[in-house]
């Protein structure tokens, strides 16, 4: 009972953080600065998927922290039960997503968007973060919700988790399809030295 008070208050902090660390390195930059009315309008065109994986992943995500940190009665049927060592795992997994998604902010900074754009004077970035992954920030945000299955012991996250993964990989295709309109046989050999989410494992041929 009291490990759990620990993790929770814990847990709240570091989603505070992350939080925070996703969104400071990118406050100032031109597609965040719209309005909220343009940003909504924005998700709708991009198609219905985009809004529910925004949605999902903010407000519900925010829900269930909230509802797991004050932890009334009946939340508790839906906790897994997990050993102590699995949420010590997830809490340091939590830990590490923190400076690599404020990293990623920083290096992506003014081509960050909620929706897929392409801004003005947009350059393809390949490096730091972007060197082995394409997509570091939506593997940041897999690495950080599956540390919050992990440390939460709740399936509540488990399932905005799952729910997310469809519209991610959606906004993938749609993401890679745009940049290749754009940027051609440059994001094309980029694409061949990298992974999605995850480093390839034979990119050292390609060095
Ligand atoms: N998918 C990336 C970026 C998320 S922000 C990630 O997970 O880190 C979404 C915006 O980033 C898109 O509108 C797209 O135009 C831009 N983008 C994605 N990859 C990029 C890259 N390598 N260089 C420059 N801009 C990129």
């Amino acid at each position: 009972m009291e490990s759990d008070l620990f993790f929770r208050i814990t847990f709240t902090l570091l989603w505070i953080i992350f939080v925070a660390a996703r969104l400071v390195p990118v406050r100032n930059v031109p597609s965040v600065k719209r309005s909220r009315k343009e940003r909504i309008k924005a998700m709708i065109e991009e198609g219905i998927y985009a809004f529910v994986l925004i949605f999902v992943a903010t407000y519900g995500n925010f829900i269930v922290a909230a509802l797991y940190l004050y932890n009334p009665p009946w939340f508790q049927w839906s906790y897994l039960h997990l050993p102590l060592e699995p949420r010590a795992i997830g809490l340091i997994l939590a830990i590490i997503s923190i400076p690599y998604v404020y990293w990623i902010g920083r290096t992506l900074a003014n081509y960050y968007s909620f929706t897929v754009e392409i801004q003005k004077d947009h350059k393809l970035i390949t490096t730091g973060p972007y060197h082995r992954i394409r997509h570091p920030m939506y593997a940041a945000f897999i690495l950080f919700l599956a540390a919050q299955v992990l440390v939460s012991d709740n399936w509540l996250f488990l399932a905005i988790l799952l729910t997310l993964i469809p519209g991610l990989y959606t906004r993938i295709n749609k993401e890679e399809q745009t940049l290749i309109e754009e940027f051609g046989q440059e994001y094309r050999a980029y694409m061949k030295q990298t992974g999605r989410l995850f480093p390839r494992l034979r990119s050292h041929e390609a060095d």
